[in-house]
């Protein structure tokens, strides 16, 4: 695992690289580093090594995770997974949380970011700019240069922000761009910035995006209109602005029974705050991981503010169609002291058990779909 995450690190950093085809050597520090355990390993397994940074990288898009020469511990990557996507040449979101696994990586970076708007918020005593940050990450991934300068015209406060959100809006990526006619695309379904692959078509980052089907084009952006184009950094991307639109959805669906729900409560200690039927309340927290074993070893239970009496991480439906053992994973790597912490549902199981409960309790459901007998609650 250690070896996996070096890799993982050594190609999130090369994807940083701003010109590749300048690349020059010494190698990054993590790139070396990577060869040089990979190396190592070949030839204690008497295997052909990879020879260079660049073949590491063939390795990482041509060989799935479960296919390299060294074994991996069952479940820590889903089958068929690779680290670097063969369409785009990206790294894949598997390999972001892995490289995030040793916690001192990105997702921390984005953490900080959040916990910097959060006290900016709290301290103005101001819980409706810190909701109207929230929403502009995940309704506004990208923001043209004139969008950033005119925030106050939004009408909700974000100009209080404006030297944070300019820290986390960072020029777009020239590998999004169409070359030839000088212009990003939006993914339709997520408004993410939609990548290109090496045969020139366009696919989404993320993996929800791409389970729905064919690619949906969302809003076209010229490179030099309107001051530029701007792309929320990868972190608040894949941790925050990706499963918010869970969050608003799971909200709105709950809201719909008259379950009692706030969003991001106490400036973001955790994602939803359920009230159900005799005063009883759930902290929950959407999670988007590809890896169940890798969720697990992050399991904490967030603080009690507000006070919650149970706690529930929900995962997307199709990560738990997809992977029939990914919630035995999540617990297997859980810590000893995680096991106690939060559990782990789909959001169909969450969206029925609450219904369920609050149906039970008397209140106006129309749409009460059965009770599936499995479910996890
Ligand atoms: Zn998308």
């Amino acid at each position: 695992m250690p070896l996996l995450r070096t890799v993982a690190t050594a190609v999130v950093h090369l994807s940083h690289v701003d010109n590749p085809g300048t690349f020059a050597l010494p190698y990054p520090d993590s790139a070396q580093s990577a060869l040089d355990s990979m190396v190592l390993t070949c030839l204690l397994l008497k295997a052909e090594p990879p020879r260079s940074v660049p073949q590491l990288v063939d390795w990482c898009t041509l060989r799935t995770v479960d296919n390299w020469v060294f074994p991996i511990p069952p479940g820590v990557a889903p089958p068929g997974s690779h680290l670097v996507d063969p369409t785009t040449r990206q790294p894949t979101q598997l390999c972001y949380e892995w490289a995030d696994s040793d916690d001192t990586g990105l997702r921390r970076t984005g953490e900080e970011n959040m916990h910097a708007v959060a006290a900016i918020c709290r301290e103005e005593n101001c819980p409706e700019i810190y909701h109207a940050f929230r929403e502009l990450l995940i309704k506004n991934p990208v923001l043209t240069g004139r969008e950033l300068a005119t925030l106050a015209a939004r009408g909700k406060g974000l100009e209080l922000l404006q030297q944070q959100i300019r820290a986390i809006y960072l020029p777009a990526p020239v590998h999004h761009m169409n070359s030839r006619i000088r212009t990003f695309t939006a993914c339709g379904r997520c408004r993410f910035l939609l990548h290109r692959t090496l045969e020139g078509a366009l696919v989404c980052e993320r993996d929800a995006c791409r389970s729905q089907g064919p690619v949906r084009r969302g809003r076209e952006y010229g490179a030099e209109d309107s001051g530029g184009v701007f792309l929320l950094i990868r972190p608040l991307r894949q941790w925050v602005a990706s499963p918010g639109h869970v969050e608003l959805h799971l909200a709105k669906s709950l809201e719909s029974v008259r379950a009692k729900v706030q969003l991001w409560p106490s400036y973001g200690s955790y994602g939803l705050h359920i009230v159900l039927p005799e005063g009883r309340s759930w902290a929950v927290e959407i999670k988007d991981w590809s890896s169940g074993a890798l969720l697990g070893r992050t399991a904490v239970l967030p603080p009690q503010d507000p006070p919650y009496d149970r706690c529930v991480w929900a995962v997307p439906r199709g990560r738990v169609r997809a992977h029939h053992s990914y919630r035995d994973e999540f617990f297997r790597h859980s810590t000893g002291a995680a096991r106690s912490g939060p559990d782990l549902v789909s959001t169909d199981d969450l969206r029925r058990a609450v219904r369920t409960i609050v149906a039970g309790a008397g209140a106006p459901s129309r749409t009460e779909p059965p009770f599936a007998p499995e479910g996890l609650f």
